[in-house]
């Protein structure tokens, strides 16, 4: 494993790894199966960041789902745009239904509230949200994030899923920006 890796014109150093990631994966499973058993909810992974965590945390799960996926863009580079433009929809009603949303980090929160809102507008029987990363620091808007991986400083990470200018998703380690 490498110490620094770069992406385009950026440097960035390791942060936390993959066994890291996996021993605190495997934590948040054992939990959500507790919280879930006997139930059959939507896990509704946003993409494109949250596909590597929605793949790694589903296989831990032993009750039954269905998975479905929406895309929102709020980020270019590495700031966010402060606007969510929503690119792809769900196919499924879920009038009714659970929903365990599952995001890959909460920086401002924006996307994350908007999604909830508009998912409440569908009247689902109830709504969890599962981040892998949390920037305290950085939150802005309301979000009730029921199962968390990681509490980080306000610093642009890649890897695990999460990608700068598209490149970095397939790293299986998390990597911070060096400044
Ligand atoms: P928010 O709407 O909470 O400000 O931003 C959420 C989205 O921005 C995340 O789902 C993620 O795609 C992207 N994002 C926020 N912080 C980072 C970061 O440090 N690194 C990367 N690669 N993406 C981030
Ligand atoms: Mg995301």
């Amino acid at each position: 494993m490498n110490e620094l890796i770069t992406l385009n014109d950026k440097t960035f150093e390791i942060y936390l790894t993959e066994a890291e990631i996996q021993a605190r994966v495997k934590a948040l499973a054992d939990r959500i199966n507790v919280d879930y058993k006997g139930r059959k909810p939507i896990v509704l992974c946003i993409l494109n960041g949250s596909f590597i965590f929605t793949a790694d945390l589903v296989r831990h799960f032993n009750f039954p789902l269905t998975v479905e996926f929406v895309r929102y863009s709020s980020y270019r580079g590495t700031e966010s745009t402060g606007r969510v433009t929503k690119i792809l929809g769900m196919k499924s009603e879920i009038a009714g239904k659970d929903v365990l949303i599952v995001e890959d980090i909460i920086d401002t929160g924006y996307t994350l509230s908007n999604a909830v809102k508009e998912l409440m507008r569908q009247h689902p029987a109830s709504v969890k949200i599962a981040s892998l990363l949390l920037k305290p620091e950085a939150l802005k808007h309301d979000v009730a994030c029921n199962y968390i991986g990681f509490s980080i400083p306000n610093k642009f990470v890649v890897g695990y899923g999460l990608d700068y200018d598209e490149l970095g998703r397939d790293l299986p380690s998390i990597y911070q920006l060096k400044e």
